[in-house]
């Protein structure tokens, strides 16, 4: 069974698509899933179509099934991912964008990499897709600072990622709280590989993302996941 986890926040038009799109490609690929929905406290209706959707599971799915979590407020992605692996329960499971911005097709070809053994499978983008001016210098920028603070080039990683269950148990074992999700399957040392994908354009909803949450996000994560020694934290 592969459990994909799918962060959403105020994803309510994307909520069913998201269902739709996965189902298709999977049962044609005949790979049993598990969606495991997490409302990281939107301010649209998304825990309402997901709880819809968990009804039309039921209906219509047989061996693969529908979960949802959901949060009182908006503790952000990352938060949202580790919520989801602690209540997925597939041998494998994905963590992947609920506006299907990472297009489902790519599952199969990960999936298929896990049954011949690797741990975990990162999709990297090939293609950013479009976007914004703005978006994409402050991304640059983001990526920059990452960079710079730990060392490893991050400009093409997503958290489009699948992990065996042995590194998702490693990774909830983990104390880190505040951890970068992008980040962290690098150092973890498990079999790892890579499969390219072209970024969708998203077709519903927008992007939770200005510059100005970007540069708070780079700065989180540097203390994170940073390798310079954080002399910073401490005097601030
Ligand atoms: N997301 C989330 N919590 C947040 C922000 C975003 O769960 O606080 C989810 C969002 O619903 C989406 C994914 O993270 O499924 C990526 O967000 P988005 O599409 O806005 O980012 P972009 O693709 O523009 O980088
Ligand atoms: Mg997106």
């Amino acid at each position: 069974m592969l459990s994909i986890i799918l962060p959403s926040y105020n994803e309510s038009k994307n909520i069913q698509n998201a269902y739709i799109e996965i189902k298709e490609v999977l049962s044609k690929a005949k790979i049993l899933f598990e969606l495991v929905y997490v409302n990281d406290g939107s301010k649209d209706d998304t825990w309402t179509k997901i709880e819809e959707i968990i009804e039309k599971g039921k209906e219509e799915l047989k061996e693969s099934r529908i979960k949802g979590v959901s949060f009182s407020r908006n503790f952000g992605k990352e938060a949202a991912i580790l919520a989801g692996l602690a209540n997925a329960t597939g041998e494998a499971c994905v963590v992947m964008d609920c506006d299907m911005q990472h297009p489902p097709e790519t599952l199969v070809e990960m999936y298929r990499l896990w049954q011949e053994g690797y741990e975990v499978v990162e999709a990297v983008k090939r293609t950013r897709g479009k976007e914004s001016l703005v978006y994409k210098s402050s991304a640059k920028l983001f990526y920059r600072l990452m960079t710079k603070a730990t060392g490893i080039d991050m400009s093409r990683a997503s958290d489009f990622k699948l992990m065996d269950r042995k590194v998702v148990k490693s990774i909830l074992n983990m104390p880190e709280r505040n951890m970068f999700f992008r980040g962290l399957s690098s150092w973890v040392g498990f079999k790892k590989t890579e499969v390219e994908f072209d970024v969708r354009e998203r077709e519903f909803g927008t992007s939770k993302w200005s510059k100005w949450s970007l540069i708070k996000y780079a700065v989180k994560n540097i203390a994170a996941f940073s390798t310079v020694p954080m002399q910073f934290v401490t005097i601030a």
